[in-house]
């Protein structure tokens, strides 16, 4: 059988009733029948069916033993961090989402714990960055914005060496193209939010681990702060994972044309997309992933804040919207968006340009997001010509 066909006959029929929808159990408590002695579940912040069976799902798509649903993926980030103490060292991709960024550098730094932003596209960088208090590797593969894709394999093979753990943010590629665990990963997150859920209408997180040991410690601090996932919103996330694999193929199939586009254009000065031949990477992407996601990233000759806030703002099927994964194409200039709480200093060194603009292919026809790319392009220039026009004029 297939993946994707066991993948669907692994959410279990409704025992009770024969749903063949996942029921949705909207309860705080469940009546024991003498104290501690009930059906599994006794309170809903410590287990929900509904979510149970959204973890089950997400720990056997990953490959993991333990799959834990919350109520969004900085969230799921947040419970992976407390298994850190102070003094630990952690080393973190240089273009790591910005709302990761914020959390270690202005939440968990002041609880002494320090990180170090390394480019690991080459893992040599991770290696040369440990030290004896380095408890956490954190990569994204493929990173956000500039499409970097990480070795996974390689930067395992230096976390169990080291003995310390390797967490991979999974958001971008989803469990349809790439699967950390096998290649050594100890700990699998995501923001659902994205391709998970898909439908752009919900806010979530998983996190997978790779034993059941490791899922239990984090478990423990799932029902201790409590940021857990709702029973409708866990719902969503199933049914949106139902269509996962189709999705995933045809976000590849449309960016993969969308990057050759770009990259023809005159007026763009770099593409980033890991399905390209001359990504620094591609053949690490290739080795480790069934596609090159649905993400692609672009510079503007014109490199500045004013060109690409204006291309952003022009667009017609592209919305302009953070975020990525959904049905719907988004647009976002990641200067003034997604990294804005990145320094910029930092945020350049890490190549994320002032023009820098990332698209969030939808599942549109291709054809009709070239046109509307093109056509954007096409009154960019009219505005720039008739600009440099007015200065000779002058
Ligand atoms: C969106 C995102 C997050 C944060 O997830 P939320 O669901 O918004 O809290 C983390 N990592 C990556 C790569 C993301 O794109």
């Amino acid at each position: 059988m297939q993946e994707t066909t066991a993948f669907i006959h692994s959410i279990p029929v409704d025992p009770l009733t024969g749903a063949i929808s996942v029921p949705i159990y909207q309860t705080s408590t469940f009546v024991q029948e003498a104290p501690g002695v009930h059906k599994g579940y006794d309170y809903a912040r410590s287990n929900n069916p509904t979510r149970s069976v959204l973890e089950n799902l997400i720990a056997g798509l990953e490959k993991g033993a333990r799959g834990l649903a919350f109520a969004s993926g900085l969230a799921a980030i947040d419970a992976i961090l407390k298994l850190l103490s102070s003094g630990d060292e952690i080393i973190a991709v240089d273009d790591i989402y910005g709302g990761a960024f914020r959390l270690f550098e202005q939440v968990y730094r002041k609880f002494g714990i320090q990180v170090h932003y390394v480019d690991a596209a080459c893992p040599e960088n991770v290696f040369q960055a440990l030290n004896k208090n380095t408890k956490l590797i954190w990569l994204e593969t493929p990173s956000n914005p500039t499409l970097k894709i990480a070795d996974i394999a390689a930067i395992a093979a230096i976390s169990r060496a080291s003995g310390c753990l390797l967490c991979v943010d999974n958001t971008f590629a989803s469990p349809a193209l790439q699967k950390p665990i096998p290649l050594g990963a100890d700990i699998v997150v995501h923001s659902a939010t994205k391709y998970l859920g898909g439908h752009s209408d919900l806010i979530a997180g998983l996190v997978v681990t790779a034993t059941e040991e490791l899922g239990e410690k984090i478990r423990f601090y799932q029902n201790a702060a409590g940021a857990i996932l709702g029973p409708f919103d866990s719902w969503l996330v199933i049914r949106g994972m139902e269509t996962l694999s189709l999705r995933m193929r045809q976000h590849c199939d449309s960016a993969q044309q969308i990057a050759a586009f770009l990259q023809g254009h005159p007026e763009v000065d770099r593409v980033f997309y890991p399905g390209l031949p001359d990504h620094p990477n591609h053949d690490v992407a290739k080795r480790q992933s069934r596609g090159f996601g649905g993400i692609v990233s672009f510079t503007l000759k014109e490199d500045s804040l004013q060109a690409a806030r204006r291309f952003v703002s022009s667009t017609g099927l592209f919305k302009l919207a953070e975020s990525l994964g959904g049905i719907k194409s988004l647009i976002s200039h990641s200067a003034e968006m997604t990294h804005k709480t990145i320094p910029p200093d930092i945020r350049r060194a890490a190549g994320v340009n002032d023009s820098l603009i990332r698209l969030s292919v939808g599942l549109e026809d291709a054809e009709d997001l070239i046109t509307d790319l093109r056509n954007t392009f096409d009154r960019i220039i009219v505005k720039t010509n008739k600009y440099s026009l007015r200065l000779k004029n002058c």
